[in-house]
């Protein structure tokens, strides 16, 4: 549920994120498109000005020139005289007035439009015997107006704006006799508009394309044009035989479509009125560029967004991939807690286990040592009760002497059996104090003790002892159990050194950090792999019946454990001949000792 609800928003997050998306794209198009348009039309305006005012320019050059011309004498006489020489003299003066003011060509009409003089006199293709009375600039001049027109030379072909004067009768100022005209070339203009690469065109009051920077377009009609206006300009051959074809036509948005749909070009138009005739100058802007720039704004916009995508998938993967991490780790934790717990069970029940099993081993141990004790106390009780038995019968029967050795015979195994049972009662004193006590004192206290078997076996005593300075040496204890522990050691040493030829017996003691090693080294015949199994067991012995109890070493394991320390027994490696070796770790109270008296100096 939970899940579904959270792919539910997110298609809705991913929805929306498309949705601004599209809208940003489409807003980044609309705006470039405006404002490159906006600047484009406003590049074309100031360029139309520019174009306008230069033709204005080009044209007022002229616009006096006819009516000078057509009141000087010599134009008047040319056409009041007949004379062949006078025409002559008009004709190189035209020539040279056309040559100086830049007209393509001026000429000097009798009333009926034929041409009398002209300044392209010497031309093959000169105006002189041309009738060119249905021009309106011819007919205007008649009127006694100034005409001006733009059309096609019918005899040179050549296009051109054409101004004219009336001329009047040097006898009467107001009897015209011809008319004057000058013929003004417009096709640099052209070419400059050309060479500046700029598509601009001049449209006639008709819609007709009178000069335009591309050739093509030129004599093609922007808009219809009606059938009179049309017979009209066949009638005064304004273009000749041009078809006057349309240049293209407005779409919806205003804009023009140059050339068939598809492969034409799309302009958007400026126009500007000019004074002359009814003329508009046009300035066409190209769309596709301003097209061109508006996409690439939005594949540059594309760019970025994708970019940020990307950038927003990135860090979404990274933010997932960070999110598994922890779950992962938060997965490992559970099992590791789930382990430990396990762990923590495992170690309860082995604990328990482990306790039932030292209860049973308790209760085997006492078992074994209930039958042990029976078997000790019962030998010497049997010997005991049969020498008791005899020694009575031998008393009856007056054998004094014989009555007194069972005597002393029970004497001695009723101090076997005090031998059991005060180590027993050490036994049973386990759990004693533990208060500092200097191993040193105590071991001196029992080699004293045992020097006379010392002596008596020969033995070579070495001893290892840490330095006057480093003394005592404290352990934690109570005097009657180290002693104790230090005479079962020394004893059985002593015991195995019996039957040896040079005896020596060596005691180590050293201080490890918190430790203290004892170490007791004899050169006897050393335990047998049976006897270090079980060299710890009670009532374990290999000596014969009367020399050991086998409990020595059971009871010195016990107080060692009870000290808190360890009892370990080995041979001597068999490179240093034979031998047993006990080492017993204590722990030490170096430092934390009190200092109290040892038991000699109470004595003392
Ligand atoms: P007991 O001395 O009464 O026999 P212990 O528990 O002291 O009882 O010793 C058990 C046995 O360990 C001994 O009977 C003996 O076989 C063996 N043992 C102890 N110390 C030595 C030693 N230094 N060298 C050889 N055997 C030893």
């Amino acid at each position: 549920m939970k899940e579904a609800c959270h792919r539910g928003l997110q298609r809705g997050l991913m929805g929306g994120l498309a949705a601004l998306i599209v809208a940003s794209l489409w807003w980044v198009w609309h705006w470039q498109l405006t404002s490159e348009t906006r600047e484009a039309l406003s590049h074309a305006e100031s360029r139309l000005a520019l174009y306008s005012s230069s033709l204005e320019g080009a044209l007022q050059r002229f616009t006096y020139l006819p009516g000078l011309m057509a009141r000087q004498p010599l134009v008047r006489n040319a056409l009041e005289g007949d004379g062949a020489s006078l025409e002559e003299r008009v004709n190189v003066h035209l020539a040279r007035v056309a040559e100086r003011s830049g007209a393509e060509a001026i000429y000097l009409m009798d009333t009926r439009g034929e041409t009398l003089a002209a300044s392209n006199y010497d031309s093959p293709q000169n105006f002189i015997g041309h009738r060119y009375h249905y021009r309106p600039y011819f007919i205007e001049a008649m009127r006694g107006r100034q005409g001006e027109f733009f059309a096609v030379g019918s005899t040179t072909g050549r296009p051109g704006y054409f101004v004219s004067a009336p001329v009047y009768a040097s006898d009467d100022a107001r009897r015209i006799v011809g008319a004057l005209a000058v013929k003004v070339s417009l096709e640099s203009l052209q070419e400059d508009w050309r060479q500046a690469d700029e598509k601009v065109f001049l449209t006639d009051a008709n819609g007709i394309v009178i000069l335009s920077s591309r050739p093509a377009w030129r004599f093609r009609r922007l808009g219809s044009l009606d059938s009179g206006a049309l017979a009209t300009i066949r009638s005064q051959r304004q273009f000749i035989g041009n078809p006057l074809a349309p240049l293209g036509h407005r779409l919806a948005d205003g804009s023009l479509l140059i050339g068939s749909a598809g492969i034409g070009e799309r302009f958007f138009t400026q126009a500007n009125p000019q004074g002359t005739l009814g003329w508009t100058m046009h300035y066409l802007v190209p769309v596709r560029p301003l097209y061109v720039s508006a996409r690439n704004a939005v594949l540059a916009g594309i760019a970025v967004w994708m970019t940020l995508v990307l950038l927003g998938l990135w860090l979404r993967e990274r933010q997932q991939r960070l999110r598994l991490r922890l779950r992962e780790a938060s997965i490992m934790r559970e099992a590791n807690e789930r382990l430990e717990t396990r762990v923590a069970e495992r170690t309860r029940e082995l604990e328990s286990a482990q306790a039932e099993l030292v209860q049973a081993g308790k209760l085997a141990a006492l078992g074994t040592m209930a039958a042990g004790i029976a078997h000790e106390l019962n030998q010497p009780l049997a010997g005991i009760r049969t020498y008791a038995a005899s020694g009575a019968r031998l008393l009856e029967r007056g054998r004094q002497e014989a009555a007194a050795d069972n005597f002393q015979r029970i004497q001695t195994l009723s101090d076997r059996l005090a031998t059991l049972i005060r180590q027993l009662k050490l036994f049973a004193r386990k759990g004693g104090a533990r208060e500092p006590v200097d191993l040193l004192a105590r071991l001196d206290f029992v080699l004293e003790l045992l020097g006379d078997r010392l002596s008596r076996q020969n033995i070579a005593l070495h001893l290892d002892l840490p330095s006057e300075e480093a003394r005592p040496v404290w352990v934690a204890g109570d005097d009657i159990r180290l002693e104790q522990l230090l005479t079962n050691l020394l004893r059985n040493a002593l015991d195995a050194l019996r039957e040896v030829a040079s005896p020596s017996l060596e005691i180590r003691v050293a201080v490890h950090d918190e430790t203290v090693v004892l170490t007791v080294i004899d050169n006897g015949p050393g335990i047998d792999a049976q006897t270090l199994k079980h060299l710890f067991d009670p009532f374990y012995t290999t000596k014969r019946v009367g020399d050991g109890l086998g409990l020595g070493l059971f009871i010195s394991y016990g107080i060692v454990q009870d000290l808190g320390g360890r009892i370990h027994a080995d041979n001597r490696p068999a490179s240093q001949g034979s031998g047993a070796c006990f080492r017993v770790e204590l722990p030490g109270l170096q430092g934390k000792a009190r200092v109290r008296p040892t038991r000699e100096e109470t004595q003392t």
